[in-house]
């Protein structure tokens, strides 16, 4: 049966961390497989439930070496990620686009800014604060809901696919 979704409690920020980069090898797997694929992941939450902090770890781990800071006040930041696992056959060049819509004043913004190109792009969007988009974004393959624990470092992280290449991708968090 097809597993279309995955929960992990978080006790600590690293957890989380640990979470992200389980998440970027499943992710490393798909598009090395096939590089023109596109997935759209939500990242939802209340301020300061770690969105920023998993997707920073997903796309570090990915293989982005820079920094990734919040794109609150750009609402989207690009990085670029070569994906090489030592076999050129499977080699991928992929872009990451970190979204960050809290600030949008409204709900068409993010087209009106030219974004739009970026959802069919190789490689993923992940989007912080999809709502304020109302529903104008494109469908999403995988959303992750972060949510408060019991003590101040402590997260409820649930990712849910939505599509094909969504179930695949947490098919294989489940197989690490
Ligand atoms: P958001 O983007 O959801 O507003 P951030 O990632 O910017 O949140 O901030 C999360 C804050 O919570 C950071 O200061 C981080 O160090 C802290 N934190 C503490 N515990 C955790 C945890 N388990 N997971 C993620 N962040 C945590
Ligand atoms: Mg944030």
């Amino acid at each position: 049966m097809a597993q279309n979704s995955f929960t992990q409690h978080c006790r600590q920020e690293a957890d989380t961390i640990a979470l992200a980069q389980k998440l970027a090898s499943s992710l490393s797997h798909l598009f090395q497989a096939d590089q023109s694929i596109h997935l759209n992941i939500s990242l939802e939450g209340d301020l300061g439930a770690g969105k920023t902090t998993f997707a920073r770890h997903l796309i570090q781990a990915l293989g982005y070496s820079g920094r990734v800071k919040s794109p609150t006040y750009t609402l989207c930041e690009p990085y670029p990620i070569e994906l090489n696992s030592g076999n050129p056959s499977s080699a991928a060049s992929i872009t990451a686009h970190h979204f960050d819509l809290y600030r949008m004043r409204d709900p068409l913004e993010w087209q009106e800014a030219g974004f739009a190109e970026h959802f069919d792009e190789p490689g993923f969007c992940l989007v912080e604060w999809p709502g304020k988009a109302e529903d104008t974004l494109p469908a999403f393959d995988i959303e992750i809901h972060l949510s408060a624990g019991e003590d101040e470092n402590a997260r409820q992280i649930e990712l849910k696919a939505n599509s094909e290449h969504g179930i695949a991708a947490i098919e294989k968090l489940h197989a690490q």
